[in-house]
């Protein structure tokens, strides 16, 4: 039986996570669960789940879920104090960070100084302090699981390597979907509006990640992720438009071997492989039908285009503070965007512009990681 504390479980990645673990109650077991401000979704995990602690980030929404629970006996914090309770609590083996954004950097820290396995589903952590979180779990002998779709593939197609993918892997081959404004040009993308770019052809996610997949910036992202993951040096990851989304990414060997790992469109998968991992469980996932595929197909990605990708390639390569920099207004960019207050085709701008500003740090530790994010925010807010 493994005890699981759920950081962002009213989410998507969430509401996925209790899935694979109400399917399995004989294996895992939801010890503690922290969410930002939905009390009335907590309260009902609350009573079918039963956790030992809970989490609400908000204070105010905190104080309204005590007074909902009443004279029950169940444990209430708040704020960043909270989720590092939540990180390190000594029932729980396996703590899985699926907050948005950034949020959550510092509990992923407690809970692999608490010598837990860490699941990171939102990917902007690893992005911003990819390097002190896979040190500071090696220094404490502990697994970071991955669970982005394209990474817990790669990381399925490293299995019995035994540690030597250095001198065997050439190359990780990211596949990516082309999100909803495949194929368009930048003269289409001038008036598209945030409802156009939340609704992904091939997933359900949530609206900041939806609005990334559209700009393709999420697979800029998700080249740091696995080069933090996998210790793969970041000019030997590449990109791919696969717009079927049925190999959810690939290895290419030394010996000309590419292994891929192919499956329906189904975050519960992924989940239940990092939950389960080093096993492998039933799920019920439906299997894939080849004879309704037909044809898989591969293009180069537009980068002229959707230009976020190289925009993230590159201050990943510069390095330093630099990509928390990204990281941040990018966040702040696609907020501004969803409210209306910025185009389509401003996010790759503001967060140009911002990084413009910007006086990298080389070798930074957390302070100057959160120092960054923080001036980064309040640049791409004014700007
Ligand atoms: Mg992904």
């Amino acid at each position: 039986m493994k005890h699981i504390s759920l950081i962002g479980s009213t989410g998507s990645i969430g509401e996925s996570t209790l899935s694979v673990i109400r399917a399995h109650p004989t294996r895992f077991k939801v010890s503690a669960l922290a969410v930002r401000a939905n009390v009335s979704k907590l309260l009902m995990q609350i009573k079918e789940f039963e956790p030992q602690l809970v989490c609400v980030y908000d204070e105010k929404a905190a104080h309204r879920l005590r007074k909902a629970l009443g004279r029950r006996a169940l444990k209430v914090l708040s704020g960043n104090d909270g989720l590092n309770e939540v990180a390190k609590m000594p029932q729980s083996d396996v703590v899985l960070c699926a907050a948005v954004g950034a949020c959550g950097l510092g509990a992923i820290f407690s809970a692999i100084e608490a010598g837990k396995a860490v699941g990171i589903a939102n990917k902007e952590p690893l992005v911003v302090a990819g390097h002190l979180i896979m040190k500071k779990a090696r220094e404490r002998k502990t697994h970071v699981l991955p669970i982005d779709s394209e990474h817990s593939a790669i990381w399925q197609c490293l299995q019995n390597l035994n540690g030597h993918t250095e001198k065997t892997v050439e190359r990780l081959i990211l596949t990516a979907s082309g999100g909803p404004f495949f194929g368009k040009t930048r003269w289409e993308l001038r008036a598209v509006t945030p409802s156009q770019a939340v609704n992904h052809p091939r997933w359900r996610m949530g609206r900041k990640i939806s609005v990334d997949s559209a700009t393709l910036m999420n697979k800029g992202l998700e080249v740091k992720e696995a080069h933090h993951l996998f210790d793969i040096p970041l000019e030997r990851i590449d990109v791919l438009i696969h717009r079927q989304a049925v190999i959810h990414s690939m290895v290419e060997f030394v010996d000309g071997s590419h292994m891929a790992q192919l499956a329906v469109n189904d975050m519960k998968l992924p989940i239940q492989f990092a939950l389960s991992y080093p096993e492998r469980l039933r799920s019920q996932v439906p299997k894939l039908d080849f004879l309704k595929i037909h044809s898989l197909t591969f293009e180069r990605p537009d980068r002229r285009t959707f230009p976020c990708l190289d925009l993230a390639c590159s201050t990943w390569r510069q390095g330093g503070t630099a990509p928390a920099v990204l990281n941040a207004a990018n966040e702040i960019a696609v907020a501004r965007f969803l409210n209306g207050d910025l185009s389509f085709l401003g996010i790759p701008n503001l967060i140009e512009r911002v990084l413009a500003r910007h006086r990298s740090v080389t070798n930074p530790d957390l302070n100057q990681i959160l120092e960054a994010d923080s001036w980064a925010r309040e640049e791409a807010m004014r700007i």
